[in-house]
């Protein structure tokens, strides 16, 4: 086998345009549909040729062992493809932790991907979105292109064409929020229909932002919002400074809004400037969420 050297990947983060939560399932999960967006919000793994693992991140909050989900892949790959290496594996975060943007499934996702290469073990994109599974429901769609559709736990995925170049406005409290913790909030006995994902495929279809604005639902949001004020008042921000739509993304704590355009949407991130929170103009993107940045060594 020809060995790559180190390269450099950047993978990016998501949103939910719909997150329908419909019901829980006897094993403990919830059966949703939710359309993942990825969005031009990146964070950056290298890997480097090494006789044994290792992790190092630019967020010293973040653990470097086991409960890193890049440890967690890094491992999941190695023992799966039954392969006798190590590697040296440098995280920048730029995507907030625990955030509902799926930062750790994408840093995940973009492990297998890079290891694949570097230990030319060659998988497709469909071996290594099953074993993906295996590590978070939002690990597979990171493996793929921009914009799909997920089913049952979240881990059924079908593709969506990707227009990309929708303009985004993302507001993080800078509190973290555990997806765990919201889930288990959710009442026993909640039923729901999706009835709201089908619209934004029409939605989409049409490459109205309006009509996308229109279409944005997040049923978790009731579940948190009580509990989370600062939601309220991010939403009310963005649509106070001019986007078409917010709602909050996946378990949260961020929310999104959709502008008119990318120019629109930078505007609208000039006018929310509350102290304490992050605000960034982002594109969804219509490509690969994970990408090689540059090629080392
Ligand atoms: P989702 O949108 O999929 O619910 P999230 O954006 O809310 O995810 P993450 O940023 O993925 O949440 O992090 C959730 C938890 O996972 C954090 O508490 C963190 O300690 C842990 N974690 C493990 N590895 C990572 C990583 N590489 N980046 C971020 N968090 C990680």
């Amino acid at each position: 086998l020809r060995t790559a050297r180190g390269l450099v990947v950047q993978t990016s983060a998501k949103v939910n345009l719909t997150l329908e939560v419909l019901r829980k399932r006897e094993d403990g999960y919830h059966e949703l549909a939710t359309i993942l967006q990825s969005v031009d919000l990146w964070d950056r793994l290298t890997v480097e040729p090494a006789d044994s693992l290792s992790l190092v991140t630019s967020d010293p909050a973040l653990p470097t062992d086991e409960g890193n989900l890049v440890i967690r892949a890094a491992r999941l790959l190695r023992d799966a493809a039954g392969v006798n290496r190590g590697a040296q594996l440098r995280l920048d975060k730029r995507i907030p932790v625990a955030a509902g943007l799926g930062g750790g499934s994408s840093d995940a996702a973009a492990a297998l991907w890079a290891l694949n290469r570097m230990w030319g073990i060659r998988w497709p994109v469909k071996r290594l979105q099953e074993l993906a599974e295996r590590l978070g429901m939002d690990v597979p769609f990171f493996e793929g292109k921009g914009r799909a559709l997920a089913t049952g736990r979240g881990e059924r995925l079908a593709a969506l064409p990707a227009t990309g170049g929708l303009g985004l406005v993302l507001v993080n409290p800078n509190f973290p929020l555990s997806t765990k913790e919201v889930y288990q909030r959710v009442p026993s006995g909640w039923s729901q229909e999706a009835t709201g994902t089908g619209r934004m495929i029409a939605a989409l279809r049409s490459r109205s932002p309006r009509q996308v604005a229109a279409a944005l639902t997040n049923n978790l949001q009731a579940v948190v919002g009580p509990a989370v004020p600062a939601i309220t008042k991010m939403k009310a921000a963005l649509l106070a400074a001019g986007a078409l739509g917010a709602v909050m993304s996946g378990s949260g704590p961020t929310v999104f809004g959709v502008a008119r355009s990318y120019d629109h949407a930078r505007a609208i991130r000039r006018r929310v400037t509350r102290a304490g929170w992050s605000v960034w103009a982002v594109r969804t993107q219509g490509g690969a969420c994970i990408r090689q940045a540059r090629s080392r060594g």
